[in-house]
């Protein structure tokens, strides 16, 4: 039996940074992951916002920032807009060498790091049981953070996990290279009958390299089929027909909360698994580093007795995150209302509203137009 006082689950953003927080404050960590190597493999499309960068507890080293994102282009129905500066700027990061990275300052604060060592099972909320290697291992820990990701096993085990339908979503996601982009400083973000109710992606690497993806919250078929009808529009044909998919990224990604809190006695849920990213570009690299932080100091507590409360944690997130967490449940529910309308329309309406074009107090009376009307208001607006 090995002893700890705080014992993470899941060493991807929200689990590294939570363990290195809890190591600051002196509490003995061990933090596992079921990956052999840290950040491999990659199933992200490694783009962060720039507005995220005051919240974070501390800096991202330049060397991190691979790529500089200038804006983003927005296409729907033939149809292209472009938002540049400010919200709209920030960078392609390398996931494996980031969350390396993430990992490296929770050993340097102190946590011990175990891969290849999979979370199986809880006993009486202290003793964790695990896979290593092939060994069974037996983990006992005063208090534990679940920064397991969008199919949380900790969530699962604790029988807390319940995603109605639409809150765990795919992402079918390929690294392509050898691609020519129109313009490689600017992701790119489709809207249309190839993906309801989400949307196909471009974030480009470098001038010749991309990943490129379609998210659906509730796919009704084989995922890989929506993204080669993303193919099929000649813009994206244009660009990455010459391309070769050289990595696949795909994962299933959280749309909506899969459990009801984000304390269980002592157990913490943090990043994915409290549904902690950004919508509507589901953004939560930098939202897990933030709220990893938050949970790794709580858990630290949690060890030493002083029994943390959900709405402190909640409270504590709100303090950063909060206009922006606001912000993003009511696009949610703005998306999922304009996506029950029927017709074309729906497609430019979505596209003007997450390209913050078209204000959501005058949604409804866009509704009554017809799409080549939105279409025209979407280009004169933008
Ligand atoms: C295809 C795709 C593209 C995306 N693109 C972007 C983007 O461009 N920008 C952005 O900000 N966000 C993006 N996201 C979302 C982002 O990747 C996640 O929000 C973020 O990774 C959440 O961090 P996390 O630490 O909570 O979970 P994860 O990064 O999923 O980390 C969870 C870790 O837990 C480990 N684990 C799981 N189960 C166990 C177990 N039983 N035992 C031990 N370890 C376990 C996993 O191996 C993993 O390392 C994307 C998501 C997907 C699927």
């Amino acid at each position: 039996m090995i002893e700890c006082d705080v014992l993470v689950v899941g060493c991807g953003p929200a689990g590294a940074s939570a363990a290195r927080a809890a190591a600051t404050m002196g509490a003995k960590v061990i933090c596992i992951d079921k990956k052999k190597e840290v950040g491999v493999p990659v199933q992200c499309a490694e783009g962060i916002g720039s507005y995220l960068f005051p919240y974070l507890p501390f800096k991202i080293p330049k060397h991190q920032l691979k790529w500089r994102i200038d804006g983003i282009r927005f296409w729907v129905d033939g149809v292209e807009i472009e938002r540049k500066g400010g919200f709209w700027t920030g960078y392609t990061i390398n996931r494996k060498l980031f969350d390396l990275w993430l990992s490296h300052l929770a050993k340097k604060a102190g946590a011990r790091i175990v891969t290849g060592t999979e979370f199986v099972s809880l006993d009486k909320m202290s003793s964790i049981h695990c896979i290593s290697k092939g060994r069974n291992i037996e983990i006992s820990a005063k208090a534990i953070v679940a920064a397991d990701g969008s199919e949380s096993r900790v969530l699962k085990e604790l029988g807390e996990y319940n995603p109605k339908p639409g809150d765990v979503g795919e992402v079918y996601s390929w690294e392509m290279n050898g691609v020519k982009l129109g313009a490689p400083n600017l992701e790119q973000i489709y809207a249309g009958e190839f993906a309801p109710g989400g949307y196909g992606y471009i974030f480009p690497k470098s001038k010749k390299s991309a990943n490129v993806g379609v998210g659906i919250p509730l796919p009704k078929k084989d995922p890989q089929e929506y993204f080669e009808q993303f193919f099929e529009i000649s813009s994206v044909k244009k660009q990455l027909g010459r391309g070769k998919r050289t990595i696949e990224k795909s994962k299933k990604e959280i749309w909506g909360d899969v459990s009801k809190k984000w304390i269980y006695d002592n157990v913490i849920v943090v990043g994915d698994a409290a549904n902690q990213n950004l919508k509507p570009f589901i953004e939560g690299i930098l939202p897990a580093v933030i709220s990893g932080n938050i949970a790794g100091e709580l858990a630290c507590l949690n060890a030493s007795g002083q029994g943390v409360q959900e709405r402190q944690y909640r409270n504590e997130l709100k303090k950063r995150l909060g206009q922006h967490f606001d912000a993003s449940a009511e696009a949610m529910a703005v998306i999922e209302k304009i996506f029950r309308l029927k017709g074309k329309s729906k497609y430019v309406l979505f596209t003007g509203f997450i390209s913050q074009v078209f204000g959501v107090e005058k949604l409804q009376q866009l509704e009554a137009c017809t799409s080549t009307e939105l279409k025209r208001k979407l280009m004169e607006l933008a």
